[in-house]
């Protein structure tokens, strides 16, 4: 084998995600020698800002300022082409703010392990071999196409990264899988005025969500015209010229629905096939996923796995969250594990926002634990009127407080705002802020906080 340049390094990070370009950042300015091998020149960042989180959230921005006289495909067009100018100044900057640093590199090119401590990009004359003592592996996760017969061949079949990409608003768009991503896109592309289906195979959207919060998330999205089919099995996907058509089982019955675009959004894996990690003596489970300890530490111990690729929850502030665990490891005390993590928030960006923390009212009444359940439709917040000055007042606040000791178990907010209100529920949980500490703050007026002095108000002492 032919080697063209043999690199060292003190740590070697696989990949531009969240978690990898912290880690490396901080490393870096340690002092550390840092190389960052990332596939594409396309992916510098990673997936949230080229084409995840930020993309997606721009969309639902743009999607909510169309006007009824606006020309939707003009309008999309335009907004694609915003998206576009604002993840590739994020990309710039993500690749100067490490490549910029003296103890820095960045290397494009597909990483595989050759053993323990040696990862290959290229091949022959362009083989560049890095050698270090310690490897972060943060190479994200892709997604899953399910294994419907027609589907993996359809013209029509897309993925998030092409709907985010594309300047053709889609006629028709169906969704497969009424989860996070599939509603969040749902939403997105029925406001720029696509005829919008989804189809989910469970019963009921959102399952781990209590019903009355499932229900009044269905009731916006089916207000806002997006047609939500549950217990829909898809069968098939055929092909017809101009549109595919999805075939499914409902009921008993065999149903179809047409698509100019298909959406699976039935889930992501780890992307662990390219890596050769075999050669690097690192196990993975049966998704891919790198087995890790609570140190994120893999099957050999100088290597560990951040963000998407271990398998746990897919969000940029857990890769983020990886990463501090990571450096306290390699810089710090090494104290910092997964398990430390309390109260994490969630939010699914339809419009209003679902915000989520702790647990639903039937986690907790299923634990027999004694609780006051403090429910409002936003409508009725007479203590926010933000609502009503940014003419969104649809939603409701659920949240689940312990009786005995008033601590905070859980929130549900469908609701504008949403994923600020829930970082300040979160943050009072995770240090015991009660809830009548909550309903007793003073909060900016009009804001949206506001609500929390309003809804524990009817139901505390
Ligand atoms: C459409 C969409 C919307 C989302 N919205 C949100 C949101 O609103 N909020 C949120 O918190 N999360 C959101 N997520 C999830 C979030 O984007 C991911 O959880 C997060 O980006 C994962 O980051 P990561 O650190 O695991 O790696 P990633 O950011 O995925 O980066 C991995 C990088 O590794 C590179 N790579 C892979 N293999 C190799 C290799 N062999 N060699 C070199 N490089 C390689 C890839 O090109 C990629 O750049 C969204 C995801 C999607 C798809």
């Amino acid at each position: 084998m032919e080697i063209t340049t043999a690199l060292t390094a003190d740590i070697l990070v696989i990949g531009f995600g969240k978690g990898g370009k912290t880690a490396a950042r901080v490393l870096a300015d340690a002092g550390r020698r840092v190389v960052l091998i990332e596939q594409s020149a396309n992916m510098y960042g990673g997936t949230c800002p080229n084409v995840g989180c930020v993309p997606t959230k721009m969309l639902v921005h743009y999607a909510t300022t169309k006007r009824l006289q606006d020309d939707a495909q003009q309008f999309f067009a335009q907004s694609v082409a915003g998206v576009r100018a604002l993840t590739s100044a994020f990309r710039a900057g993500n690749f100067e703010a490490l490549n910029g640093k003296d103890t820095a590199t960045v290397i494009t090119g597909t990483a595989r392990f050759l053993d323990p401590h040696t990862v290959a990009v290229g091949e022959g004359r362009d083989l560049i071999t890095v050698t270090a003592p310690t490897i972060l592996v943060n190479t994200g996760s892709e997604p899953v196409i399910p294994p419907i017969p027609g589907l993996a061949d359809s013209s029509h079949l897309v993925s998030s990264t092409e709907l985010t990409q594309t300047q053709n608003l889609p006629e028709r768009l169906v969704v497969l899988g009424g989860g996070y991503l599939g509603l969040e896109f749902a939403g997105i592309y029925r406001h720029f005025g696509t005829e919008v289906t989804v189809l989910e195979a469970a019963d009921r959207l959102l399952p781990r969500e209590d019903e009355d919060i499932a229900e009044a998330v269905q009731e916006i999205l089916t207000g806002d015209g997006i047609r939500i089919i549950t217990g829909a099995k898809v069968t098939e996907v055929r092909d017809n010229g101009a549109v595919s058509t999805a075939v499914y089982d409902k009921d008993g019955r065999t149903h179809t629905v047409e698509a100019s675009a298909l959406l699976p959004a039935t889930g992501r894996r780890p992307v662990t096939d390219g890596l050769h990690l075999d050669a690097a003596g690192v196990h993975t489970a049966p998704n891919g996923a790198i087995v890790v300890d609570e140190y994120l530490r893999s099957s050999q111990p100088h290597i560990y796995a951040l963000g998407d690729v271990n398998g746990g929850e897919q969000f940029t502030y857990i890769s983020l969250d990886d990463a501090r665990i990571v450096l306290d490891q390699l810089l710090g005390e090494g104290k910092r594990i997964t398990g430390d993590r309390r109260a994490v928030p969630h939010t699914l960006f339809i419009t209003p926002p679902l915000a989520t923390v702790g647990l639903t009212e039937s986690q907790a009444r299923a634990q027999g634990l004694n609780i006051t359940v403090a429910r409002e439709k936003v409508a009725d917040i007479v203590a926010m009127p933000r609502a009503y000055t940014v003419e969104e007042t649809r939603g409701v606040m659920k949240f689940i407080v312990d009786s005995d000791t008033d601590l905070i178990l859980g929130a549900a907010l469908l609701s504008i705002d949403a994923q600020e209100i829930i970082n300040t529920v979160a943050l009072a949980m995770r240090h015991h802020i009660t809830a009548t500490q909550l309903r007793d703050s003073i909060y900016t007026h009009p804001s949206s906080t506001e609500a929390l002095n309003e809804v524990f108000d009817k139901v505390l002492p």
